[in-house]
């Protein structure tokens, strides 16, 4: 009998989930308003953060973040290239350049080491976007003295990073604002959205006013009974504002935030286990200190000892009824970002070589034991069978 095919990614939304929209769909308030201060709230005191601000997409919030720390057209501003096109795109919204920094070679993210030895080099830096890749913080400690030193914002692309911890602190109180994802297949979700955390109530406020219109008084305030019809139009804003309706997803998902974290957890503690016997597989390096979302599973393969390239291992995963995928293909390989600035592959070699050996494997709450356990029978039987 042939088994289903299992997805690469799929959200879990449960009963609470649809009584919370249900609620709000019956409230008469379906766009923002109560649920999305109530959303905030929960969000702001399960972080630990002063401001917490609910905008429509991870990418909105990082955009807003930039404009909040004033960044300006010239200005650089430094990120990773593997990551998702959102990172840097929002740097180009201000016609300013993102420099890719290359990544360290066992997690990914941005190679500090690297990072000092490129911020000598600039002369119109502005900001860092360090990328928590997978859902494991960067080394936000040396990151962190770095921008210090050199008067550096720093704006967390926390899209996979929730809800976890750098050495005790959560993530989303380190940077100088920190950007999460609810995209669909992030590990929380409101069907689109993100949200903003800072302590910093100067930058709170104008990404609130930004985040809609540049008015000064949100819609809640504009119509409900205690407000009034007056408000002020102080600078050209965005349409950023989650919805009534999403942010009823997200008070559900935040709820149960902890136990998809802890099932994340054990579906990759079942991967590293299966794939320990096999040496054409190197599993994901967690560095000692940090905690890890799993929002992906990414395994490298040693591909001197298969006879198939990473393409194939996918098609061959997809036969065995395996959904899998691949987190990034790097920035600086896209015809936009290439022909922009002129790079070439190999200018970023870790990055290079990595893409060319990465796989996500499906990895989220919703998966059954018997489920990981076929993912990893069918990586193993691809690896047998085309073992060099
Ligand atoms: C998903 C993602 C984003 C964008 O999130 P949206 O909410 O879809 O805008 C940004 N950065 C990274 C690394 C992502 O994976």
């Amino acid at each position: 009998m042939k088994e289903k095919f299992l997805p690469f990614a799929l959200p879990l939304i449960e009963e609470d989930e649809k009584r919370e929209v249900l609620e709000v769909l019956e409230s008469g308030w379906i766009t923002t308003g109560p649920k999305v201060k109530q959303f905030e709230q929960a969000f702001a005191s399960f972080i630990g953060c002063k401001h917490a601000i609910a905008v429509n997409s991870c990418t909105a919030a990082l955009h807003l973040a930039l404009d909040a720390i004033g960044l300006k057209e010239g200005n650089e501003v430094i990120t990773t290239p593997i990551t998702f096109a959102a990172t840097a795109e929002v740097i180009r919204y201000f016609k300013a350049k993102p420099v890719f920094v290359d990544i360290d070679p066992e997690t990914f993210n941005i190679d500090v080491k690297k990072l000092e030895t490129k911020i000598k080099e600039l002369s119109k830096l502005k900001a860092i976007i360090p990328v928590h890749f997978a859902g494991q913080p960067c080394n936000m400690d040396s990151i962190m003295k770095i921008a210090t030193d050199y008067e550096l914002g720093v704006i967390e692309d926390a899209a996979h990073a929730f809800p976890v911890k750098y050495n005790g602190r959560m993530i989303g109180t380190i940077g100088d604002i920190t950007c999460f994802s609810f995209y669909a297949t992030k590990t929380i979700t409101t069907g689109e959205g993100g949200m903003i955390t800072t302590e910093n109530d100067a930058w709170a406020e104008r990404m609130r006013i930004m985040s809609l219109h540049g008015i000064s008084k949100d819609a809640w305030n504009r119509y409900s009974a205690e407000g009034s019809w007056y408000y002020e139009v102080i600078d050209a804003g965005y349409k950023y504002n989650l919805t009534d309706i999403a942010a009823a997803i997200g008070v559900a998902q935040l709820r149960k935030a902890n136990l998809m974290r802890e099932r994340r957890k054990k579906i990759a503690s079942m991967y590293n286990e299966a794939f320990k016997p096999l040496p054409e597989i190197v599993t994901p390096a967690v560095k000692a200190g940090v905690e890890h979302a799993w929002h992906l599973y990414i395994i490298k393969l040693n591909l001197e000892m298969l006879t198939i390239d990473r393409n194939q291992f996918i098609e061959e995963l997809k036969n065995r009824g395996i959904g899998a995928s691949v987190h990034f293909i790097p920035l600086h390989i896209h015809p936009y970002y290439r022909d922009t600035y002129g790079y070439k592959p190999e200018d970023f070699p870790v990055a290079y070589q990595t893409y060319k050996r990465i796989i996500s494997l499906p990895i989220y709450p919703k998966m059954t034991d018997g489920d990981v356990g076929r993912v990893a029978e069918s990586v193993n039987d691809v690896v047998k069978r085309f073992r060099r």
